[in-house]
């Protein structure tokens, strides 16, 4: 871990007087040198809008721009590089699909489906659309231990359902769900899926022809590339189908007043100058992570998660929330007597940075009855020291707060 954690160079700060111990890696991860090093060599030495000029500048950038494309391609095992669109993340992913495939697909009286446990990006463009086109939000509940009530769904499926929406891993409870269970229910209702991978793409490989998902979207910041660049998976057919989601130069084949024709995918929906800095860097941060050992790196984030949950269930008082047996290395708490913002206040003078509040997913603070949570979440570079240093802070938060 110590060869890991020297490619991350903010990792080896202090703050507050305080080694840093970054726990916050759900709300984003840190990024390696090689990231750095590629966004920094594009903004001082290769910059050029893509797509555009015949220039040299212009043509490096486009060309790396579309090998990062093809890199995604591979990783995620879609079919086609074009039915990879660069976004801006995965809200900006969901609001596409909820647009586009909404106005090609959806009417009044027809339903969506989401579940409990989805984060408010994975909610709110649902909601949108349902109020645009009178459709109908229907939600699979949680059970206690934070997993999907699979014995509803297929109930909530009918010849009205349009689309599924599901988180692959859920930001607070940690919950990994059956992906495959549930694709395989909704593709024989005929329903198509769409995955929320913000929580999940960073964990090991995820294989979207495998899982036969219709759309997955992912965030860069979260899998150690820059922020404000994601992608989006798509089946060329829903893509072929759909109409633009914004219309703005590059996304058009010829324009004049009286008619505008789109561009070939994947450009039809990439108006505007893409971030191709960002999704360059997202290229680098695949091929980083592909020097390294994905099963090792699993193995220790479950390692992490197994400490962690061990010793925080040993603090007198502390409740964790989401237990199923298939978690990603999340753990999300509370702590009786302390507000979860204190807590993270006393930890942050520790130098432990973790998250706190309704970490964007009110409906599972409500499903639970609390406010709001502390949230510790480890990436493969977090050490079990740093899990003793969590343990500690909240310990001596306690001693602090309830004297
Ligand atoms: N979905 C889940 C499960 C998340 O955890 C997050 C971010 O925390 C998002 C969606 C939104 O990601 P972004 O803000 O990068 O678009």
């Amino acid at each position: 871990m110590t060869d890991i954690r020297s490619y991350f160079p903010l990792l080896s700060q202090t703050v507050n007087g305080k080694p840093l111990v970054y726990l916050d890696n759900a709300a984003t991860a840190q990024k390696p040198q090689a990231v750095i090093d590629v966004v920094n060599e594009l903004h001082a030495s290769l910059n050029g809008n893509i797509h555009r000029g015949i220039h040299y500048m212009a043509e490096q950038c486009t060309a790396r721009y579309e090998a990062a494309r093809e890199r995604i391609r591979a990783y995620i095992n879609a079919e086609k590089a074009h039915e990879v669109i660069f976004t801006a993340g995965t809200t900006a992913g969901v609001n596409l699909v909820a647009f586009a495939f909404g106005e090609r697909y959806v009417r009044a009286g027809d339903e969506v489906v989401v579940t409990e446990m989805e984060h408010h990006s994975n909610i709110v463009p649902w909601q949108l659309l349902c109020e645009r086109k009178g459709a109908t939000l229907k939600v699979l509940p949680l059970t206690d231990s934070g997993e999907l009530r699979m014995d509803r769904l297929p109930a909530l499926l009918s010849h009205k359902t349009r689309l599924l929406a599901v988180a692959q891993v859920s930001n607070v409870l940690g919950t990994v769900n059956p992906l495959e269970e549930i694709i395989r229910i909704a593709h024989a209702a005929g329903v198509p899926v769409l995955v929320d991978g913000a929580q999940g793409v960073q964990h090991g490989r995820t294989d979207v022809r495998q899982l036969g998902c219709d759309f997955y979207a992912f965030s860069g910041h979260k899998i150690y590339a820059p922020t404000g660049v994601g992608a989006l998976y798509a089946k060329e057919k829903f893509l072929d189908e759909m109409p633009p989601y914004q219309g703005g130069g590059d996304m058009i084949k010829t324009v004049t007043f009286a008619k505008t024709t789109y561009a070939d995918l994947p450009y039809k929906f990439e108006a505007g100058t893409a971030n191709y800095v960002g999704a360059i860097g997202l290229g680098a941060a695949i091929a980083f992570l592909e020097t390294l050992d994905a099963a090792a790196l699993q193995a220790h984030e479950q390692q992490l998660l197994r400490y962690a949950t061990e010793r925080l269930q040993r603090i007198n008082g502390l409740t964790i929330y989401g237990s199923a047996p298939q978690k990603g290395s999340i753990v999300s708490f509370s702590l009786s007597g302390i507000h979860h913002l204190d807590v993270a206040q006393i930890l942050d003078k520790l130098g432990v940075a973790v998250r706190s509040g309704t970490l964007c997913a009110e409906p599972v603070m409500q499903r639970y009855g609390v406010t709001g949570m502390a949230r510790a979440s480890f990436a493969f570079y977090n050490t079990l020291h740093e899990v003793d240093a969590l343990a500690e802070g909240l310990e001596k938060a306690k001693k602090l707060i309830t004297n």
